[in-house]
């Protein structure tokens, strides 16, 4: 936002030089040797290159999705589309790519980064957040010999997208119900299973949170939520040792909230889901 007022002052010729430290959220092919590269940068925001001559042997690319680094970008005044002038690469978390799943999840946050986010309208808190998210995922990667288990990728992209939504603006309201505001009373692990039925919680996208039964009738877009869904929802430390089914249901109610934002399904959830 302060960038375009900026560069509305100025006159048309000048050009702006722009350090920052990014992540490569997307690469197109534009020709045989140059790419179209949008990053994430943590000053600046979300910026769209062309990186002439990236694909040249000794440049500094080809530009990966996922690749980090130190960037000079020059903004000709009045234009979008800025020049990558130098890419100082300092990991593109190579280990991302060894698992389907995996690069499925990092690709399905870069996906709502690109889509929720303005060009030119900086979110540090976010990027280092996305940068965190990134980095947990690839070391988790590195360090396991078994065939993994997704639980941990999938926890680690639900706490990163809710993180998303509060640094956007849209944090939903979890801990009680967003509409009368009555406490969702959490139960220990013991008394779960024994108290079926009662306490039950919503998810309504359009009230943006949990939703109590007593308010359920009022909300049509309402989705019913399991005890340990809901339970995870109203403390996220809940999350690290959720099994798979109640994580599935949790990243289910945020792929659809998502796509009630959007107007439209992300194109990674579908990767994403298991049913
Ligand atoms: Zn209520």
């Amino acid at each position: 936002m302060k960038r375009e007022a900026y560069l509305e002052r100025d006159t048309k010729y000048e050009i702006m030089l722009t350090k920052d430290t990014a992540i490569c959220i997307r690469a197109l092919d534009y020709s045989e040797t140059s790419q179209i590269a949008t990053f994430f940068a943590r000053e600046t925001g979300k910026i769209s290159a062309i990186a002439k001559g990236s694909k040249r042997p000794k440049s500094y690319g080809p530009i990966e999705v996922f690749s980090y680094g130190k960037i000079v970008v020059s903004v000709p005044a009045g234009e979008k589309l800025a020049t990558l002038t130098e890419f100082d690469q300092q990991s593109n978390f190579s280990a991302l790519a060894g698992n389907l799943f995996v690069l499925h999840c990092a690709s399905f946050a870069a996906e709502l980064v690109n889509l929720l986010t303005n060009d030119y309208d900086p979110n540090p808190q976010l990027f280092d957040s996305f940068l965190q998210f990134l980095q947990n995922i690839n070391e988790s990667q590195l360090t396991s010999h078994e065939p993994r288990v997704t639980s941990h990728e999938l926890s680690s992209l639900i706490l990163f997208q809710l993180s998303l939504l509060k640094e956007i603006g849209l944090q939903p309201i979890l801990n009680a119900c967003a509409n009368c505001k009555t406490r969702h009373e959490r139960r220990d692990k013991f008394t779960l299973s024994e108290v079926e039925g009662s306490d039950e919680f919503y998810f309504s996208s359009s009230a943006n949170g949990l939703i109590c039964r007593d308010c359920e009738a009022n909300f049509p877009d309402k989705i019913g939520l399991s005890n340990s869904a809901a339970d995870c929802l109203g403390n996220l430390k809940l999350l690290v040792d959720a099994d798979e089914k109640t994580l599935d249901e949790v990243e289910k109610i945020l792929v659809h909230h998502f796509t009630e934002i959007l107007h439209r399904p992300p194109k990674m959830a579908k990767h994403i889901l298991k049913s």
